[in-house]
Formats: structure tokens, C-alpha cells, sequence
């Protein structure tokens, strides 16, 4: 979809921290966090929610978000995390394109500013 942002970063035709790429899936922080390492896992297909995306689609977006999930687990050390996922704007989706967000928690609150976010996605994206 042209005008969809998701799409685009999907095509790399507008920056993101991306911390995880394959052939159907992305994951990239989110551009206004919740939380320190605040990601947000989509399909690199458009497709609008859970309603239409396909069951083997979401089967891959289910196995890059675990994988994000371990990473960011590894690296951050958060205390937790919540897994959202919001379909239709009543429910507080903003971007119509499907994804999960996986936002970190910790019992300190560190504060995440700009500089922290591009040391943030170095972090994610050294894998070892
Ligand atoms: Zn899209």
C-alpha cells in the first residue's frame, strides 16, 4: 500500500531502527516508546489486522516476534514485558497495518530519550 508508513519502512524507503529483518517479517523500535526498547513486529505485506491477515503470515510474524521478545529480554534485561496487539482505531490502533508491539517494563522507569534510542538499536541488532 503506497500511503501506508509501515509499508515503506517494510521497502526501506523511510528509516527505522530495525532490530530484526527476514523475508516476511520486520521488527523496528518504535518511533515514540512507551518504554526503553519499545518494538514493533509487522509483516513486510500489507495487510490491516488480525481479521485479515493470513494464519501462515501470522504464524511467521509469531515466531520473529518471540525471537525480538528473546533478544530484547537478553540485552535489556527488562523486569518484563507486555505483548499488545490492537485492531481498529476505537481500540487504539494507529497505523493500519498489523503488528504486535512488544514494550519492555522495568521496576526503575529509565527514562528513554533520542541519543539512548539509537544506542538501543545497536544493542538489539548485535547479535551474537
Ligand atoms: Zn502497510
Amino acid at each position: 500500500m503506497k500511503t501506508c508508513i509501515f509499508c515503506q519502512i517494510a521497502k526501506g524507503k523511510i528509516p527505522a531502527q530495525i532490530v530484526h529483518r527476514d523475508d516476511k517479517t520486520i521488527a523496528f523500535l518504535d518511533s515514540q516508546p512507551k518504554s526503553a526498547g519499545h518494538t514493533l513486529v509487522i509483516p513486510r505485506e500489507h495487510f490491516t489486522s488480525l481479521l485479515d491477515i493470513p494464519a501462515g503470515l501470522l504464524a511467521d510474524v509469531v515466531q520473529s516476534l518471540q525471537k525480538v521478545a528473546q533478544n530484547i529480554n537478553k540485552q535489556l534485561k527488562p523486569d518484563g514485558f507486555n505483548i499488545c496487539q490492537n485492531n481498529g482505531a476505537f481500540a487504539g490502533q494507529t497505523i493500519n497495518h498489523f503488528h504486535f508491539h512488544i514494550i519492555p517494563r522495568y521496576q526503575n522507569h529509565p527514562p528513554i530519550n533520542k541519543k539512548d534510542f539509537l544506542v538501543l538499536a545497536k544493542k538489539l541488532t548485535n547479535k551474537k
